[in-house]
């Protein structure tokens, strides 16, 4: 901040020039002083001020002159006349000229004090003009600078990049995304996503991530463009430090490579079981032939070498099969033979079919399901095979003498199923893995337990397949609760279904 100046004092009177100087200097500004017109010019020249006190009447070049050159190539000097012809034409002529101010002699110490802070807050106002303009002409130049850096970050990414507003309007976008998008109207800045997306799923994301409450959510879809063409969409919401959401940044990923490996992956997994399946059928038999005698007597340690030999065979039998059948789930292949269908009789055979096994660790099994619920649309060996899947890892993973607890009813628009289970339960850790294929829970209480980690993809499939949901419920050493949820067929379809 400007409080003191660099003052020239010009006056051919030596008394006006000392008597200024020393007032000047005593109130902290820097003065040099002139005895006529030339003088200060040469000065002034030399040197920066930022004012100059510049008497009218002088010998050799008077103040006027001196104004005259100044304007020239000294625009931004302030000049304060001192003048002993205080006319009103003296005074208009000085302003004329460039002057900022009058001072008239004689004048007091006052007079000069406040003439100059007048002039010096007049300099003070102008400097601090001057910094705002440079600021704004920075922070203008910066603006300009990360956008570009952003714009170019944008288009140099391998992925689609959308960002929209909080209401779905485009706010940024890179070339790749309508690329990648295969969209047909024009990409604009401010119109809305769903009058230029196709996709629908992605347009009803962005819908969805509104009303998450969470303060990161992030939600991600898998778009299917063609046949061969697939997308990964993953939406973050960004939010201010009031978790006001602003908008969406969605990235596009292009994951048609992946899927072709996967399809790839399952085919080769589909063919290698396939090829197994028959042969460990035939070591199977052969082996039942021999436990039977049929190929004659076999003695008692025989006997216990083949009894492994056959449930180890009949576990690669188990497994293949499992194999088999996510490979025809992930294929799309599960509800071929969907119909009208009730699940109390299917809940009724797998309970009859899984009761020598629970009766053989001495549980208890109650079943609370009506004689005949509401139908739904399903494939009955689908539904069967999801019933005997998730009652027998109910027994499985229940100690003897531990209770299993079947619900099934309609509420709403759907059917519920709970399969509730007083065993070894899971770690919170635990729950959302078990839907991985292979995963297995290996703790004290289950490692010796047999399994594949098959059994829940297969369920989580076919309910899916089914456009159901599942969800787990589990605390350790108290129990878990699978809770299945499946919409009822409603009457409009039901109609349609029968004719
Ligand atoms: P498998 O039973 O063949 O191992 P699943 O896919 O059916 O495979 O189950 C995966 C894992 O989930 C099991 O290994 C087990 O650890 C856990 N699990 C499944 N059901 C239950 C249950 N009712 N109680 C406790 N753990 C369970």
């Amino acid at each position: 901040m400007l409080n003191t100046a660099k003052i020239l004092v010009a006056d051919d009177e030596r008394i006006i020039r000392e008597g200024c100087s020393r007032l000047l200097t005593k109130a902290g500004h820097y003065v040099v002083t002139a005895q006529n017109g030339q003088e200060a010019l040469e000065v002034i020249q030399k040197d920066h001020f930022d004012m100059v006190l510049l008497d009218i009447k002088m010998p050799e070049m008077d103040g006027m002159q001196v104004m005259e050159v100044l304007r020239l190539n000294q625009s931004d000097l302030l000049i304060l006349v001192i003048t002993g012809y205080a006319t009103i034409e003296t005074a208009v002529d000085a302003m004329k000229a460039g002057a900022y101010d009058l001072l008239i002699k004689p004048f007091s110490a006052d007079a000069l004090r406040i003439a100059v802070n007048r002039a010096l807050a007049h300099l003070k106002l102008a400097w601090e003009m001057e910094e705002l303009k440079k600021e704004q002409a920075r922070s203008l130049k910066d603006i300009a600078n990360e956008q570009s850096r952003i714009r170019t970050i944008m288009n140099s990414m391998a992925c689609g990049i959308l960002v929209t507003d909080d209401e779905n309007r485009l706010a940024l976008y890179n070339p790749l995304a309508p690329r990648m998008l295969e969209m047909k109207s024009q990409c604009i800045v401010g119109n809305h996503i769903k009058d230029m997306v196709e996709q629908q799923e992605l347009v009803d994301m962005l819908d969805q991530l509104y009303e998450q409450p969470d303060a990161f959510t992030t939600l991600e879809r898998e778009l299917q463009l063609s046949e061969r063409m697939w997308l990964r969409a993953r939406t973050a919401a960004v939010r201010n430090v009031e978790g006001k959401t602003l908008g969406a940044v969605t990235v596009l990923q292009d994951i048609s490579h992946l899927k072709e490996l996967n399809r790839m992956k399952s085919e080769f997994v589909t063919m290698v079981s396939h090829e197994l399946k028959a042969p460990i059928a035939a070591i199977r038999q052969q082996i039942d032939v021999l436990l039977k005698g049929m190929a004659g007597d076999i003695n008692e340690k025989q006997t216990h070498l083949l009894d492994r030999a056959q449930s180890r065979a009949q576990g690669l039998i188990n497994l293949i099969n499992e194999l088999l059948d996510l490979s025809r789930i992930e294929a799309g292949r599960t509800y071929s033979q969907q119909q009208p269908l009730d699940l109390a009789p299917i809940i009724r055979h797998a309970v009859e079919f899984l009761l020598p096994q629970i009766q053989a660790k001495n549980q208890q099994i109650t079943c609370d399901v009506p004689d005949s619920l509401p139908l739904i649309s399903a494939d009955p060996s689908n539904m069967d095979e999801v019933l005997v899947n998730l009652l027998n890892n109910a027994t499985k993973y229940t100690p003897e003498g531990g209770s299993i607890e079947v619900r099934a009813f309609a509420s709403g628009d759907f059917l519920t199923l709970a399969i509730k289970d007083t065993g070894y339960g899971m770690t919170k850790e635990d729950i959302p893995r078990i839907f991985d294929k292979f995963y297995r829970v290996k703790n004290e209480k289950t490692k010796a337990i047999a399994g594949t980690g098959l059994g829940l993809p297969i369920v989580k499939g076919i309910v899916e397949a089914h456009l159901g949901t599942i969800k787990v419920e589990s605390q350790l050493e108290k129990g878990s609760t699978f809770t299945i949820e499946l919409p009822l067929l409603s009457s409009e379809t039901m109609s349609t279904a029968q004719c």
